[in-house]
């Protein structure tokens, strides 16, 4: 009954509501009429709008019981006061007697000391607050739940009008807020620099029309809206049997759960008894469901109110109809702004006009992260309410390099900026120049530097960068881009593709580095404790070898009358390398068998990335044509330091002594068997680690296309023989890192870093 009571009286205040925003009158004595409508409504003395006038305050804009000359005047700071206090949490406080309270603050000119009860609740659209709503009252009091529920269903309607520049005229105030400009710090998850306009990939929920005219049609529409949600998240569940598993499956039981689920219905009905729109009922609902989600701590709670979050947004996509940007209106400078967004999403736009993105969640080990790396476009991640404080058309830079995005950027940021860029694009025409140059140190040793790649995509950046091939070919990157497992005809299209564009360049195909952290949409996804030491990679092939077995015989297909060069993943043992390579000769004992034509050449070999099997070098070199040292694997395993775990990850340098003896040892081991070996981990990309690589014998690195230009000029100016003399006597020193010796010595003998 009370509920009842508290939508009727909901519906009168908004009715009013909408006769004020439409009479005559301008923004100012709009705000004075809605304070005295409100006020008499809930029978409070007291009730005042507290606009946001610039980042850090709030400015009385209108008021009914409180002085009028404090009107315009009166300011607090965000978090100052109980006003302050609201904004800053963007959460309501509801006080019987308000001065008591440790936070209040007196401000003398408004003459509120007579006020005890206070309920004051946030203007508040996604993340950003646009001011406070409050009520005062002589009587010490406690509102009612009721009272509450009702003045928040204002301030809904109030932040709408105010977010739409209705209001705007008031103060000026309102409008300046909205459109500062705003710094977010976050997380790099692909480097560069990017400048460009703000797209938003999935559309926001925009209310057009906060107040219902015709509550039984709002409440139509709404249902209407709910069945098809329902029904489309029941075909998902159906169509997904064959393909999904584990936790992907889970997703979808627990959007089923939710879109079922009595309670969420009921308030969104509740919210449009109320008088709202069917838009502005699902908006005021996803509002309580984030302000709860700031609160909860628990990761697991979190993430299902970030589903129910997910599933509020369908909800409002089956009621107006909106898609995604469509392809023609995207902009030649697009970044995209997302919650999140899995790779085939990011493949499904124009890299032409991509700059940059940027997300509210991610990792560096994300899928979309990873396709963004290959793709060379700059990634921020954890970038907290960056769709909600980010408007379609704003311009955004984002800057990779140093996990920060400027949302309307002032002219000064603007132009310290393009400076940035136009320095970037000297190095790049630098770099650009040295492309057919052989990376030949100066005292004449020359060093093969080749791209890491898995995506179609990257192989432009073989001619882009001149490089002699393709190092490390990760070739899962495919596997998680696609929908479905692809077929063995798919794959062979694929890598064939592939060896055309390399034109004759050697490509080293790895086999699938799959698990850990690398999960396919269509696998069954088993959560590990430890995913990196867990299944994946050469163990998965080994229990499930149709995997590797049909992922080998499209490899021999692609390149029949061409080389094929292959290596296997995580290999932790000779006997698994053993198991895999009996595989490979099976394949090519049932192609020759069915007379199928056979590679040129098969060279086959290993990565190098678990500890124990440096130590089965001698066993292992003689059995294999070559081995791939990947860093970033054997490091985090030979140091304990999770890569994944910014706490640890940078904990312990890759320049220390000990981790360059143990490469140093590795090469010479390869050297000593004629073995040739090359080095494809992070590290080698990064010039003044492959200036040590060099020193310490290697000859042949594999990196990010963007980092071969860097490293290149990097050698044209090393006296790689000097240095290693230098090195190697260092590599016994206690020392934490070498990483200032190096870098002391690279500036004494002008090695470009
Ligand atoms: C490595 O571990 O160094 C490596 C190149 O493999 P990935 O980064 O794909 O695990
Ligand atoms: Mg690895």
């Amino acid at each position: 009954m009370a509920i009842a009571g508290s939508a009727d009286s909901s519906r009168v205040l908004l009715r009013h509501l909408r006769e004020i925003m439409a009479a005559e009158g301008d923004a100012q004595k709009r705000l004075d009429r809605i304070v005295r409508l409100i006020a008499a409504n809930m029978v409070a003395e007291v009730c005042s709008i507290y606009l946001r006038c610039n980042a850090e305050e709030l400015e009385l804009a209108a008021t009914e019981g409180l002085n009028p000359e404090a009107v315009h005047k009166t300011r607090l700071k965000i978090g100052e006061g109980l006003v302050g206090d609201i904004a800053a949490h963007a959460r309501p406080l509801n006080l019987q007697n308000a001065q008591a309270h440790p936070l209040f603050a007196f401000k003398p000119e408004t003459g509120e000391e007579v006020y005890h009860s206070l309920l004051g609740v946030p203007l508040v659209r996604g993340g950003r607050v646009f001011g406070v709503l409050v009520v005062q009252n002589r009587t010490m009091r406690t509102y009612t739940e009721e009272e509450v529920e009702s003045l928040q269903t204002v301030a809904m309607v109030l932040t709408e009008m105010v977010a739409s520049g209705a209001l705007q005229d008031a103060t000026g105030l309102v409008d300046r807020a909205a459109t500062l400009p705003q710094r977010l710090e976050g997380r790099s998850l692909s480097p560069g620099y990017a400048l460009g306009t703000a797209v938003l990939h999935e559309p926001r929920i925009e209310v057009k029309r906060s107040i219902a005219e015709n509550i039984g049609k709002e409440r139509d529409r709404l249902d209407a809206a709910v069945k098809a949600l329902r029904n489309s998240v029941d075909r998902l569940l159906d169509t997904s049997h064959e393909i999904m598993g584990g936790e992907s499956r889970e997703i979808l039981e627990t959007y089923h759960m939710f879109a079922h689920d009595r309670g969420w219905i009921e308030k969104l009905r509740l919210a449009v008894d109320s008088g709202l729109t069917a838009e502005a009922a699902i908006r005021r609902v996803q509002e309580e469901t984030r302000a709860r989600m700031h609160e909860i701590t628990d990761p697991y709670l979190r993430e299902r109110l970030a589903d129910l979050d997910d599933l509020t947004h369908r909800l409002y996509q089956h009621l107006s109809g909106a898609q995604g940007p469509a392809a023609e209106d995207l902009p030649d400078d697009a970044i995209l702004i997302a919650r999140n967004m899995g790779p085939a999403e990011l493949l499904d736009y124009d890299r032409s006009k991509l700059r940059g993105v940027v997300l509210e969640e991610g990792s560096h080990s994300s899928h979309v992260a990873i396709v963004a790396r290959a793709l060379q476009l700059p990634v921020m991640g954890r970038c907290e309410d960056a769709t909600d404080l980010v408007d379609p058309g704003d311009t955004v830079i984002v800057d990779a390099e140093h996990a920060q995005v400027f949302i309307r950027p002032t002219e000064d940021v603007l132009e310290a900026f393009r400076q940035t860029l136009a320095q970037r694009e000297r190095q790049t025409a630098k770099y650009a120049a040295l492309r057919g140059r052989p990376a030949i140190t100066r005292d004449g040793e020359r060093i093969s530097l080749n791209i890491n790649a898995g995506l179609l995509v990257d192989l432009r950046q073989l001619d882009d960068t001149g490089a002699d091939g393709i190092g490390l070919y990760r070739t899962e990157l495919h596997f998680m881009v696609h929908a479905s497992m692809p077929k063995v005809v798919e794959q062979v299209e694929i890598y064939r593709r592939i060896l055309d564009r390399a034109e004759g360049r050697p490509v080293y195909f790895r086999t699938l580095d799959i698990g850990g952290d690398k999960i396919l949409p269509y696998q069954a996804d088993e959560r590990e404790e430890n995913p990196a030491m867990g299944w994946r990679a050469i163990r998965i092939a080994m229990d499930r070898p149709a995997l590797l077995k049909l992922q080998l015989r499209a490899l021999l297909r692609a390149t029949a009358g061409r080389s094929l060069n292959v290596m296997f993943p995580m290999v932790a043992e000779v006997d698994e390398f053993r198991r895999a390579r009996a595989i490979l000769r099976e394949e090519v004992r049932r192609a020759a068998s069915g007379g199928q034509a056979l590679p040129l050449s098969l060279k086959v070999g290993t990565m190098l990335e678990v500890p124990s099997l440096v130590w089965q070098l001698k066993t292992l070199l003689p059995e294999v044509d070559f081995v791939s040292v990947g860093s970033n694997d054997l490091l985090q395993f030979f140091f304990a330091a999770d890569r994944q775990n910014e706490r640890v990850s940078h904990r312990y340098d890759v320049l220390s002594p000990s981790a360059l003896s143990l490469l140093y040892w590795i090469n010479a081991q390869c050297r000593k068997a004629g073995k040739p070996v090359s080095f494809c981990g992070e590290m080698a990309g990064r010039p003044l680690e492959a200036m040590c690589l060099t020193a310490l014998g290697y000859r042949s690195l594999s990196m990010n296309a963007g980092s071969v230009g860097p490293v290149k000029e990097m050698l044209l100016s090393l006296d790689v023989g000097a240095l290693a003399a230098e090195l190697r006597p260092m590599l016994s020193l206690g020392e934490r890192s070498l990483r200032e010796r190096m870098r002391e010595y690279a500036e004494k003998h002008g090695i470009a870093l």
